[in-house]
């Protein structure tokens, strides 16, 4: 079964400290309320992929942030990752201090794919990562829907190493056949 990491953060859901959208639901971790708000068709989303792949929540927040939002989406079959298993990166800016290195999941970089909204997190295997749109809160987004097309398809390919640029727009021409 090939391996697919998704990043949680403006990726699969938006989350804030004050209850900025109205879909918003209010968690806790570690004492600390939140809210946060599913990405259009996120649970239809994560419950296929996980029939289908080797699933991976890679978040570079607290393992206990990570814990309190997977109970309160409740789809089986995911291992969570948190900030310790990110490496730090060395900016001038610090704007994105940490990267997700994917050899810790497997050394065969044919068969793992990640999807999330920071480049950075996949700079040094650009051929595996797949640049998602950054959510927070458009409940028109259809961003997911291409995206199940999209790794439905690469899941047929021998090797998911690729140029991942215009997956987007390859996934409305493979759509329209
Ligand atoms: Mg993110």
């Amino acid at each position: 079964m090939k391996k697919l990491v998704l990043d949680l953060d403006e990726t699969l859901l938006y989350s804030t400290l004050e209850p900025v959208l109205p879909e918003s639901v209010q968690l806790v971790a570690a004492g600390s309320t939140f809210y946060t708000t599913l990405r259009p068709g996120a649970k239809a989303f994560l419950e296929e992929m996980s029939r289908k792949f080797e699933c991976y929540i890679w978040s570079t927040g607290q393992q206990v942030y990570l814990e309190s939002v997977w109970n309160y989406i409740d789809v089986p079959g995911y291992t969570l990752w948190g900030r310790e298993y990110c490496r730090k990166i060395e900016t001038q800016s610090g704007a994105e201090p940490y990267e997700k290195p994917l050899r810790q999941i497997t050394e065969d970089l044919s068969e793992i794919v990640i999807v999330d909204n920071s480049p950075a997190m996949f700079a040094k295997c650009p051929l595996n990562g797949i640049l998602s749109r950054t959510w927070r809160g458009d409940m028109n987004d259809t961003e997911l829907t291409h995206l199940r097309y999209y790794l439905d398809w690469l899941n047929t390919q021998e090797s998911m190493q690729r140029d991942h640029q215009s997956w987007r727009l390859e996934t409305l021409c493979l759509r329209s056949k």
